[in-house]
Protein backbone atom coordinates (compact mmCIF):
# COMPACT_ATOMS: atom_id res chain seq x y z
CA UNK A 1 0.00 0.00 0.00
CA UNK A 2 1.57 3.50 -0.72
CA UNK A 3 -0.40 6.36 -0.89
CA UNK A 4 -1.01 8.63 -4.11
CA UNK A 5 1.22 11.80 -3.72
CA UNK A 6 0.15 15.47 -3.24
CA UNK A 7 -1.88 16.95 -5.69
CA UNK A 8 -4.43 19.76 -5.12
CA UNK A 9 -6.20 19.84 -8.81
CA UNK A 10 -9.94 19.81 -7.31
CA UNK A 11 -10.12 16.70 -8.06
CA UNK A 12 -11.80 16.04 -4.95
CA UNK A 13 -14.87 18.06 -4.46
CA UNK A 14 -14.40 18.75 -0.82
CA UNK A 15 -17.10 21.32 -0.60
CA UNK A 16 -19.52 18.12 -1.71
CA UNK A 17 -18.27 16.21 1.00
CA UNK A 18 -18.66 18.46 4.08
CA UNK A 19 -22.29 19.36 3.11
CA UNK A 20 -22.56 15.49 4.05
CA UNK A 21 -21.17 16.18 7.85
CA UNK A 22 -23.72 18.37 9.65
CA UNK A 23 -21.25 18.74 12.75
CA UNK A 24 -19.04 20.65 10.08
CA UNK A 25 -21.30 23.36 10.45
CA UNK A 26 -20.52 24.35 14.04
CA UNK A 27 -18.62 26.90 15.68
CA UNK A 28 -16.36 26.26 18.80
CA UNK A 29 -15.68 29.32 20.99
CA UNK A 30 -17.39 31.74 18.42
CA UNK A 31 -15.17 30.65 15.40
CA UNK A 32 -15.90 27.51 12.90
CA UNK A 33 -15.00 24.26 13.65
CA UNK A 34 -11.37 22.80 12.80
CA UNK A 35 -11.81 19.65 13.07
CA UNK A 36 -8.19 17.89 13.03
CA UNK A 37 -8.66 15.13 15.28
CA UNK A 38 -9.64 12.40 13.03
CA UNK A 39 -7.23 9.34 13.75
CA UNK A 40 -8.68 10.11 17.28
CA UNK A 41 -12.35 9.29 15.98
CA UNK A 42 -14.02 10.69 12.77
CA UNK A 43 -17.05 12.49 12.38
CA UNK A 44 -20.27 10.96 10.55
CA UNK A 45 -21.71 11.58 7.67
CA UNK A 46 -25.77 11.74 7.34
CA UNK A 47 -26.06 8.61 5.49
CA UNK A 48 -24.79 6.88 8.45
CA UNK A 49 -26.63 8.86 10.57
CA UNK A 50 -30.15 8.27 8.62
CA UNK A 51 -29.23 4.45 8.18
CA UNK A 52 -29.05 3.81 11.70
CA UNK A 53 -32.07 5.76 12.94
CA UNK A 54 -33.57 4.03 9.53
CA UNK A 55 -33.22 0.66 11.84
CA UNK A 56 -34.51 1.80 14.94
CA UNK A 57 -37.77 3.37 13.10
CA UNK A 58 -38.18 1.23 10.77
CA UNK A 59 -37.26 -2.59 11.51
CA UNK A 60 -35.75 -3.19 15.07
CA UNK A 61 -35.43 -6.21 16.41
CA UNK A 62 -32.62 -9.00 17.42
CA UNK A 63 -30.86 -10.53 15.09
CA UNK A 64 -30.56 -14.15 14.53
CA UNK A 65 -33.33 -15.28 17.02
CA UNK A 66 -36.64 -14.68 15.66
CA UNK A 67 -39.15 -16.02 12.56
CA UNK A 68 -41.15 -12.91 12.74
CA UNK A 69 -40.74 -10.06 9.68
CA UNK A 70 -38.88 -7.40 11.66
CA UNK A 71 -36.22 -10.35 13.07
CA UNK A 72 -35.53 -11.26 9.49
CA UNK A 73 -35.45 -7.76 8.36
CA UNK A 74 -32.95 -6.87 11.06
CA UNK A 75 -30.88 -9.81 10.50
CA UNK A 76 -30.58 -9.28 6.57
CA UNK A 77 -29.28 -5.64 7.41
CA UNK A 78 -26.81 -6.74 10.06
CA UNK A 79 -25.80 -9.62 7.77
CA UNK A 80 -25.57 -6.92 4.18
CA UNK A 81 -22.72 -4.81 6.69
CA UNK A 82 -21.03 -7.88 7.07
CA UNK A 83 -20.66 -8.25 3.54
CA UNK A 84 -19.80 -4.37 3.20
CA UNK A 85 -17.04 -4.81 5.27
CA UNK A 86 -15.68 -8.00 3.22
CA UNK A 87 -15.78 -6.20 0.11
CA UNK A 88 -14.10 -2.86 1.85
CA UNK A 89 -11.00 -5.32 2.86
CA UNK A 90 -11.41 -7.79 0.03
CA UNK A 91 -11.40 -11.19 2.05
CA UNK A 92 -13.19 -14.04 0.00
CA UNK A 93 -15.65 -14.60 2.43
CA UNK A 94 -18.00 -12.66 4.63
CA UNK A 95 -17.89 -15.72 7.12
CA UNK A 96 -14.16 -14.25 7.66
CA UNK A 97 -15.77 -11.52 8.98
CA UNK A 98 -16.39 -10.83 13.10
CA UNK A 99 -17.85 -8.18 13.88
CA UNK A 100 -16.18 -6.88 17.14
CA UNK A 101 -16.62 -3.86 19.58
CA UNK A 102 -13.59 -2.04 17.90
CA UNK A 103 -9.99 -2.56 16.92
CA UNK A 104 -8.88 -3.21 20.98
CA UNK A 105 -11.53 -5.97 20.87
CA UNK A 106 -10.53 -7.58 17.80
CA UNK A 107 -7.04 -8.06 19.05
CA UNK A 108 -7.95 -9.08 22.48
CA UNK A 109 -10.20 -11.68 21.17
CA UNK A 110 -6.86 -13.23 19.15
CA UNK A 111 -4.58 -12.34 21.75
CA UNK A 112 -6.92 -14.63 24.30
CA UNK A 113 -7.93 -16.75 21.89
CA UNK A 114 -4.29 -17.51 19.91
CA UNK A 115 -3.07 -17.29 23.23
CA UNK A 116 -4.70 -20.69 24.67
CA UNK A 117 -2.14 -22.75 22.16
CA UNK A 118 1.15 -20.67 23.17
CA UNK A 119 3.43 -21.74 26.11
CA UNK A 120 5.97 -20.26 27.68
CA UNK A 121 9.44 -19.23 25.66
CA UNK A 122 6.96 -18.80 23.13
CA UNK A 123 7.53 -15.69 20.69
CA UNK A 124 5.65 -12.61 19.99
CA UNK A 125 6.77 -9.92 17.49
CA UNK A 126 5.31 -6.54 18.13
CA UNK A 127 6.48 -2.84 17.03
CA UNK A 128 7.74 -0.10 19.39
CA UNK A 129 5.16 1.71 17.54
CA UNK A 130 2.25 0.03 18.38
CA UNK A 131 -0.77 1.35 19.78
CA UNK A 132 -1.80 -0.36 23.31
CA UNK A 133 -4.01 -1.51 21.70
CA UNK A 134 -1.66 -4.01 20.25
CA UNK A 135 0.58 -4.11 23.25
CA UNK A 136 -1.30 -4.39 26.10
CA UNK A 137 -3.32 -8.22 25.15
CA UNK A 138 -0.34 -9.94 24.73
CA UNK A 139 1.36 -8.49 27.66
CA UNK A 140 -1.23 -10.23 29.51
CA UNK A 141 0.16 -13.56 27.85
CA UNK A 142 3.62 -12.90 29.11
CA UNK A 143 1.88 -12.41 32.63
CA UNK A 144 -0.45 -15.33 32.36
CA UNK A 145 1.54 -17.81 29.87
CA UNK A 146 5.38 -16.39 30.10
CA UNK A 147 5.90 -15.71 26.20
CA UNK A 148 8.53 -13.76 25.50
CA UNK A 149 7.39 -10.15 23.75
CA UNK A 150 9.87 -8.75 21.33
CA UNK A 151 9.89 -5.37 19.49
CA UNK A 152 11.21 -4.03 16.38
CA UNK A 153 12.94 -0.67 17.17
CA UNK A 154 11.71 2.03 15.40
CA UNK A 155 14.73 4.85 13.54
CA UNK A 156 15.04 8.11 14.12
CA UNK A 157 12.71 9.27 10.95
CA UNK A 158 9.75 7.04 12.09
CA UNK A 159 10.38 3.69 10.13
CA UNK A 160 9.98 -0.02 11.37
CA UNK A 161 13.91 -1.03 11.29
CA UNK A 162 13.74 -3.71 9.22
CA UNK A 163 16.92 -5.43 9.35
CA UNK A 164 16.44 -5.26 13.07
CA UNK A 165 12.74 -7.13 12.32
CA UNK A 166 14.33 -10.14 9.97
CA UNK A 167 16.73 -10.91 12.59
CA UNK A 168 13.85 -11.01 15.68
CA UNK A 169 12.24 -13.96 13.87
CA UNK A 170 13.44 -17.49 14.69
CA UNK A 171 11.80 -20.98 15.30
CA UNK A 172 10.30 -19.81 18.74
CA UNK A 173 8.38 -17.24 16.71
CA UNK A 174 4.44 -17.83 17.01
CA UNK A 175 2.60 -14.32 16.26
CA UNK A 176 4.08 -11.33 14.76
CA UNK A 177 1.47 -7.91 15.00
CA UNK A 178 1.92 -4.16 13.84
CA UNK A 179 0.07 -1.58 12.93
CA UNK A 180 -0.70 -1.23 9.06
CA UNK A 181 -0.23 3.04 9.67
CA UNK A 182 0.95 4.35 13.02
CA UNK A 183 -1.52 6.59 15.08
CA UNK A 184 1.25 8.87 15.70
CA UNK A 185 3.86 9.36 13.05
CA UNK A 186 1.44 8.24 9.77
CA UNK A 187 4.03 5.96 9.15
CA UNK A 188 2.59 3.20 6.59
CA UNK A 189 4.75 -0.16 7.26
CA UNK A 190 6.01 -2.71 4.95
CA UNK A 191 3.49 -5.31 6.04
CA UNK A 192 3.41 -7.80 2.94
CA UNK A 193 7.10 -7.79 3.72
CA UNK A 194 6.65 -8.37 7.24
CA UNK A 195 3.83 -11.18 6.67
CA UNK A 196 5.88 -12.92 4.23
CA UNK A 197 9.09 -13.46 6.64
CA UNK A 198 6.52 -14.12 9.35
CA UNK A 199 5.24 -16.71 7.42
CA UNK A 200 8.51 -18.16 5.92
CA UNK A 201 9.08 -19.22 9.74
CA UNK A 202 6.08 -20.51 10.35
CA UNK A 203 4.37 -17.35 12.43
CA UNK A 204 0.73 -16.35 12.09
CA UNK A 205 0.39 -12.43 11.39
CA UNK A 206 -1.94 -9.67 12.83
CA UNK A 207 -1.87 -6.62 11.92
CA UNK A 208 -3.40 -3.75 13.13
CA UNK A 209 -5.48 -1.74 10.38
CA UNK A 210 -7.58 1.37 12.56
CA UNK A 211 -5.57 4.10 10.52
CA UNK A 212 -4.90 2.64 7.78
CA UNK A 213 -8.22 1.06 6.30
CA UNK A 214 -9.57 4.89 6.66
CA UNK A 215 -6.83 6.27 4.25
CA UNK A 216 -6.53 3.94 1.47
CA UNK A 217 -7.80 0.36 0.06
CA UNK A 218 -6.63 -3.05 1.79
CA UNK A 219 -6.64 -6.05 0.59
CA UNK A 220 -6.24 -8.76 3.06
CA UNK A 221 -5.70 -11.21 0.44
CA UNK A 222 -2.98 -9.41 -1.40
CA UNK A 223 -1.01 -8.71 2.20
CA UNK A 224 -1.78 -12.54 2.96
CA UNK A 225 -2.89 -11.66 6.20
CA UNK A 226 -4.16 -14.03 9.00
CA UNK A 227 -5.92 -11.35 10.76
CA UNK A 228 -6.47 -7.52 10.44
CA UNK A 229 -8.61 -5.34 12.66
CA UNK A 230 -10.16 -1.82 12.42
CA UNK A 231 -12.74 0.16 14.18
CA UNK A 232 -15.76 1.68 12.75
CA UNK A 233 -15.58 4.93 14.26
CA UNK A 234 -12.46 6.16 12.86
CA UNK A 235 -14.00 4.97 9.48
CA UNK A 236 -16.66 7.49 9.69
CA UNK A 237 -18.94 4.81 11.08
CA UNK A 238 -20.13 4.82 14.78
CA UNK A 239 -18.50 3.70 17.90
CA UNK A 240 -18.87 0.46 19.35
CA UNK A 241 -18.71 -1.59 16.39
CA UNK A 242 -15.41 -2.57 14.42
CA UNK A 243 -14.26 -5.83 12.96
CA UNK A 244 -11.69 -8.63 12.83
CA UNK A 245 -11.01 -10.27 9.76
CA UNK A 246 -9.44 -13.99 9.97
CA UNK A 247 -8.63 -16.07 7.19
CA UNK A 248 -11.38 -19.12 7.22
CA UNK A 249 -9.01 -21.72 8.33
CA UNK A 250 -7.30 -19.90 10.81
CA UNK A 251 -10.50 -18.62 12.66
CA UNK A 252 -11.89 -22.38 12.22
CA UNK A 253 -8.94 -23.05 14.98
CA UNK A 254 -9.48 -20.01 17.04
CA UNK A 255 -10.94 -21.56 20.35
CA UNK A 256 -14.13 -18.89 21.24
CA UNK A 257 -13.65 -15.88 23.31
CA UNK A 258 -16.45 -14.79 25.26
CA UNK A 259 -19.73 -17.60 25.89
CA UNK A 260 -22.66 -16.61 25.58
CA UNK A 261 -26.13 -16.99 23.57
CA UNK A 262 -25.29 -17.14 19.70
CA UNK A 263 -22.38 -18.60 19.91
CA UNK A 264 -22.29 -22.43 20.37
CA UNK A 265 -23.51 -25.56 18.77
CA UNK A 266 -25.50 -26.99 21.42
CA UNK A 267 -26.03 -26.82 25.04
CA UNK A 268 -26.52 -29.62 27.99
CA UNK A 269 -25.74 -29.56 31.16
CA UNK A 270 -22.35 -31.57 30.70
CA UNK A 271 -21.31 -30.19 27.70
CA UNK A 272 -21.13 -27.57 24.75
CA UNK A 273 -20.56 -27.55 21.46
CA UNK A 274 -19.62 -24.37 19.33
CA UNK A 275 -21.27 -22.61 16.48
CA UNK A 276 -18.84 -22.29 13.30
CA UNK A 277 -16.91 -19.06 12.70
CA UNK A 278 -17.91 -15.94 12.36
CA UNK A 279 -20.77 -16.39 15.35
CA UNK A 280 -19.06 -18.48 17.69
CA UNK A 281 -17.17 -14.81 18.44
CA UNK A 282 -20.38 -13.16 18.80
CA UNK A 283 -21.46 -13.90 21.80
CA UNK A 284 -24.93 -12.17 23.07
CA UNK A 285 -26.88 -9.36 21.29
CA UNK A 286 -24.60 -7.78 18.81
CA UNK A 287 -23.99 -3.91 17.87
CA UNK A 288 -27.04 -4.50 15.33
CA UNK A 289 -27.65 -0.83 15.21
CA UNK A 290 -24.21 0.50 14.90
CA UNK A 291 -23.00 -2.29 12.40
CA UNK A 292 -25.84 -1.09 9.95
CA UNK A 293 -24.10 2.34 10.42
CA UNK A 294 -20.30 0.68 9.94
CA UNK A 295 -22.54 -0.73 6.57
CA UNK A 296 -23.22 2.31 5.70
CA UNK A 297 -20.32 4.47 6.37
CA UNK A 298 -18.33 1.50 4.17
CA UNK A 299 -21.31 2.27 1.17
CA UNK A 300 -20.28 5.76 1.77
CA UNK A 301 -16.93 5.35 1.34
CA UNK A 302 -17.48 3.55 -2.03
CA UNK A 303 -19.33 6.15 -3.83
CA UNK A 304 -16.04 8.87 -3.35
CA UNK A 305 -13.20 8.61 -4.96
CA UNK A 306 -10.38 7.26 -2.67
CA UNK A 307 -7.53 7.77 -4.26
CA UNK A 308 -8.32 11.56 -4.47
CA UNK A 309 -9.21 11.52 -1.06
CA UNK A 310 -6.25 10.83 0.17
CA UNK A 311 -4.54 12.83 -2.97
CA UNK A 312 -6.53 15.79 -1.30
CA UNK A 313 -5.37 14.55 2.76
CA UNK A 314 -2.16 14.85 1.37
CA UNK A 315 -2.14 18.12 0.04
CA UNK A 316 -3.57 19.57 2.98
CA UNK A 317 -0.41 17.68 4.91
CA UNK A 318 2.12 19.19 2.40
CA UNK A 319 0.88 22.82 2.93
CA UNK A 320 0.88 22.60 6.45
CA UNK A 321 4.72 21.07 6.28
CA UNK A 322 5.76 23.83 3.65
CA UNK A 323 3.95 26.66 5.67
CA UNK A 324 5.67 25.51 9.22
CA UNK A 325 9.20 24.39 7.34
CA UNK A 326 10.68 27.23 8.92
CA UNK A 327 9.30 27.16 12.13
CA UNK A 328 12.49 26.27 14.40
CA UNK A 329 10.49 26.39 17.59
CA UNK A 330 8.51 22.91 16.08
CA UNK A 331 9.64 19.64 16.10
CA UNK A 332 7.45 16.94 14.26
CA UNK A 333 7.65 13.37 14.95
CA UNK A 334 7.90 10.66 12.08
CA UNK A 335 9.60 11.53 8.27
CA UNK A 336 9.32 7.96 6.46
CA UNK A 337 8.51 8.33 2.67
CA UNK A 338 5.10 8.07 2.07
CA UNK A 339 3.72 8.78 5.48
CA UNK A 340 0.02 9.55 5.90
CA UNK A 341 -1.69 12.78 6.65
CA UNK A 342 -0.90 13.00 10.52
CA UNK A 343 1.27 15.63 12.25
CA UNK A 344 2.59 14.74 15.19
CA UNK A 345 4.85 17.62 16.66
CA UNK A 346 6.25 19.32 20.29
CA UNK A 347 6.24 23.10 20.44
CA UNK A 348 9.67 24.63 22.20
CA UNK A 349 8.98 25.57 25.54
CA UNK A 350 5.16 24.20 25.52
CA UNK A 351 3.25 21.51 26.99
CA UNK A 352 1.32 19.54 24.29
CA UNK A 353 -1.78 19.63 26.82
CA UNK A 354 -1.76 23.76 26.92
CA UNK A 355 -0.90 23.46 23.07
CA UNK A 356 -4.23 22.28 22.76
CA UNK A 357 -5.87 24.31 24.95
CA UNK A 358 -4.89 27.36 23.29
CA UNK A 359 -5.89 26.62 19.30
CA UNK A 360 -9.14 24.96 20.63
CA UNK A 361 -9.77 29.06 21.59
CA UNK A 362 -9.26 29.51 17.92
CA UNK A 363 -11.79 26.60 17.14
CA UNK A 364 -9.19 24.23 16.28
CA UNK A 365 -9.32 20.60 17.30
CA UNK A 366 -6.34 18.51 17.43
CA UNK A 367 -5.43 15.40 19.92
CA UNK A 368 -1.94 15.89 22.39
CA UNK A 369 -0.94 13.35 24.64
CA UNK A 370 0.56 9.84 24.52
CA UNK A 371 -1.80 9.12 21.80
CA UNK A 372 -1.64 5.44 23.73
CA UNK A 373 1.71 4.38 22.77
CA UNK A 374 4.08 5.29 25.42
CA UNK A 375 6.77 2.76 24.28
CA UNK A 376 6.94 5.29 21.20
CA UNK A 377 7.18 8.55 23.28
CA UNK A 378 9.84 6.80 25.41
CA UNK A 379 11.60 5.75 22.01
CA UNK A 380 11.46 9.47 20.86
CA UNK A 381 12.72 11.02 24.33
CA UNK A 382 8.63 12.96 25.13
CA UNK A 383 6.06 12.69 27.94
CA UNK A 384 3.39 13.43 25.02
CA UNK A 385 3.16 15.03 21.53
CA UNK A 386 0.36 17.12 19.59
CA UNK A 387 -1.18 15.36 16.91
CA UNK A 388 -3.28 17.27 13.92
CA UNK A 389 -4.77 14.64 11.96
CA UNK A 390 -6.47 15.00 8.37
CA UNK A 391 -9.25 13.69 7.07
CA UNK A 392 -10.77 13.94 3.54
CA UNK A 393 -13.63 16.81 4.80
CA UNK A 394 -10.53 19.25 5.65
CA UNK A 395 -9.95 22.35 3.56
CA UNK A 396 -7.29 24.01 2.59
CA UNK A 397 -8.82 26.48 4.61
CA UNK A 398 -8.46 24.82 7.51
CA UNK A 399 -5.04 23.62 7.06
CA UNK A 400 -4.32 27.45 6.96
CA UNK A 401 -6.20 28.54 9.91
CA UNK A 402 -4.14 25.56 11.96
CA UNK A 403 -1.02 26.92 10.91
CA UNK A 404 -2.04 30.79 11.93
CA UNK A 405 -3.72 29.57 15.62
CA UNK A 406 -0.69 27.30 15.95
CA UNK A 407 2.10 30.21 15.25
CA UNK A 408 -0.17 32.33 17.24
CA UNK A 409 -0.62 29.95 20.01
CA UNK A 410 3.40 29.77 20.00
CA UNK A 411 3.93 33.22 20.88
CA UNK A 412 1.94 32.39 24.54
CA UNK A 413 4.75 30.48 25.19
CA UNK A 414 8.22 31.83 23.30
N1 LIG B 1 -4.71 0.86 16.93
C1 LIG B 1 -4.49 2.06 16.39
C2 LIG B 1 -3.36 2.23 15.41
C3 LIG B 1 -5.29 3.13 16.75
O1 LIG B 1 -5.08 4.33 16.20
C4 LIG B 1 -6.35 2.92 17.68
C5 LIG B 1 -7.24 4.07 18.12
N2 LIG B 1 -6.55 5.21 18.50
C6 LIG B 1 -6.54 1.64 18.20
C7 LIG B 1 -5.71 0.63 17.80
C8 LIG B 1 -7.64 1.33 19.16
O2 LIG B 1 -8.89 1.52 18.57
P1 LIG B 1 -10.23 1.50 19.43
O3 LIG B 1 -10.00 2.38 20.59
O4 LIG B 1 -11.25 2.02 18.48
O5 LIG B 1 -10.48 0.07 19.79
Amino acid sequence: MSFPRPTFDGAFDVAAVREQFPILKRTVNGKPLVYLDSAASAQKPRAVIEAMVGVMEGSYANVHRGLHTLANETTEAYEKARESVRRLINAESASEIVFTKGATEAINLVASSFGQGLQAGDEIVLSQMEHHANIVPWHFLRERKGVVLKFIPVTDDGRLDMEAFHALLGPRTRMVAVAHMSNVLGTVNLVREIIAAAHAVGAATLIDGCQAVVHAKVDVRELDADFYAFSGHKLYGPTGIGALYGKAERLAALPPYQGGGEMIGEVSLDRITYADPPHRFEAGTPAIIEAVGLGAAIDWLETLDREAAAAHEHALYARVMERLSGANWLKVLGAAPGKGAILSFTVEGAHAHDIAQVLDRYGVAVRAGTHCAEPLMRRFGLTASARASFALYNTLEEADAFVDALTKARTFFA
